[in-house]
């Protein structure tokens, strides 16, 4: 035991004897003993020691080395033993090597300044970042390299603590170093606080009442400028919600998606909004309810969104993967060339239980889709007569599966089609998405 405090005292009378550090700086050089002390204590405990062995050190050290060590510590009591021993060192502040006595100020004044900033936002967790300037960086770097140190902690992770401790402390909540509400970062270099905002992620499920509806803003090059190809995007109303989080943006992760002209009915496609730097993230029934009606004021009641709960970033990933897996069921009217026969509805329904359908790129996307063969199953269809030549089928399918081209076959892209198994041309007039069974676990 005794040889390891020599060995501490020693590390602390070579440290000193070139370099000033405050209590805060030489505490955090010795970290790895007596965890769970401040570096500041630990510091001024380290200085009370070798004051308190000075007659012992000054018996085995040069005079003039003494002299170095007393000036570097930082620490007057120290100068009133050597004064007793009749070693006279003049009292001259020098600032600390690293910080230059800065830190103890840093750490109170920043957490001044997320305190008031805090005002401004609703979080129920945080994490504090430091960026340190480069020199500081260095110093460290040279600090441990010429005395050899291995443990140690750096200067950003004791701000970081000392303010989280602080933060935590007066508002009562606590870090989070995964997905944190907010990030406050002491930027050190351009001496100002910055905030960062994290996305709030809200899972719910839109449905689309009217055709000619994009999911996506769709823009258009007319040779003078942009313009919108469909006056009403899913996203675009969704936008009204920003004002009800006091976001700056709302973002839709949808599972999967319709075509412009096919209607989300039934229970909805599942999706989650992100909002961008929002001011207010609890997730209050009312607030809710309020982006709810916002959605559907914005589109005239042509989009309806319902919102039910906050979820993690992880989801977004999550549930465009599992619109693979979903069980899709439409609804098609179809247009045919040629009168249809009872028996061709039959053959239909017969036919197109539990199949594989092999399904190459469709033309009308191959522009904008590389062009690859997939293979889905059609579970059932049912289907009934309107008139002599249009007919209605109700189709019950996995994900991903192009139904305008299962009805038409695309010119034999995809197989087997309606209108290959009953031999007529066949055209889908219409369709809409009935249901689609996945909920977002979160
Ligand atoms: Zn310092």
């Amino acid at each position: 035991m005794s040889e390891k405090l020599v060995d501490i005292v020693t590390k602390v009378l070579e440290i000193c004897k070139e370099i000033p550090l405050c209590d805060r700086c030489l505490g955090r050089i010795f970290s790895a003993y007596g965890v769970g002390l401040s570096n500041k204590l630990r510091g001024l405990s380290i200085k009370t020691i070798i004051t308190m062995i000075m007659p012992y050190i000054v018996k085995e050290l040069d005079v003039e080395d003494v002299k170095k060590i007393a000036e570097n510590m930082k620490f007057p009591p120290i100068l009133e033993v050597l004064r007793r021993m009749n070693i006279h060192v003049e009292y001259v502040e020098k600032p600390c090597y690293i910080c230059s006595d800065l830190l103890d100020h840093i750490i109170e004044e920043y957490t001044r300044k997320i305190l008031k900033e805090s005002l401004n936002y609703e979080f129920e967790n945080f994490l504090v970042g430091v960026h340190v300037p480069s020199e500081i960086i260095s110093k460290e770097e040279n600090i441990l390299r010429e005395f050899r140190i291995e443990t140690y902690e750096s200067i950003k992770n004791e701000i970081k603590r000392e303010v989280g401790k602080r933060i935590k402390e007066k508002l009562d909540i606590e870090p989070e170093f995964q997905e944190p509400d907010i990030v406050f970062l002491i930027n050190l270099v351009e001496n100002k606080l910055d905030v960062n905002i994290k996305p709030l992620f809200i899972a719910g499920r839109y449905l689309k009442l009217g055709r000619r509806i994009s999911q996506i803003k769709w823009l258009v090059w007319n040779g003078m400028k942009y313009r919108l190809k469909y006056d009403l995007s899913i996203e675009e109303c969704l936008q009204a919600i920003v004002v009800v989080f006091k976001a700056e943006k709302a973002v839709l992760h949808a599972a999967g998606r319709e075509d412009v002209d096919v209607r989300m009915l039934g229970y909805g496609r599942p999706m989650i909004v992100e909002l961008r730097k929002p001011r207010l993230r609890k997730i209050l029934e009312e607030r809710l309810r309020a982006a709810q009606s916002k959605v559907s004021e914005a589109s005239k009641g042509y989009v309806l969104a319902f919102f039910e709960k906050k979820v993690s970033r992880n989801l977004v990933r999550e549930i465009k993967e599992q619109a693979k897996n979903h069980v899709k069921t439409y609804r098609a009217l179809v247009l045919s060339e040629s009168m249809i026969r009872n028996s061709d509805l039959k053959r239909i329904e017969n036919i197109f239980s539990n199949i594989l359908i092999s399904q190459r790129t469709p033309t009308r996307v191959l522009r904008r889709r590389p062009d690859v063969l997939r293979e889905k199953i059609v579970y059932k269809v049912a289907t009934r007569k309107i008139c002599e030549n249009i007919f209605e089928a109700i189709i019950r399918c996995q994900g991903g599966l192009y139904v305008k081209e299962l009805v038409n076959g695309d010119q034999g892209r995809t197989s087997p089609s309606f209108s290959s198994v009953i031999g007529k041309n066949l055209k889908c007039l219409e369709l809409d998405v009935l249901s689609i069974s996945a909920s977002i676990q979160g």
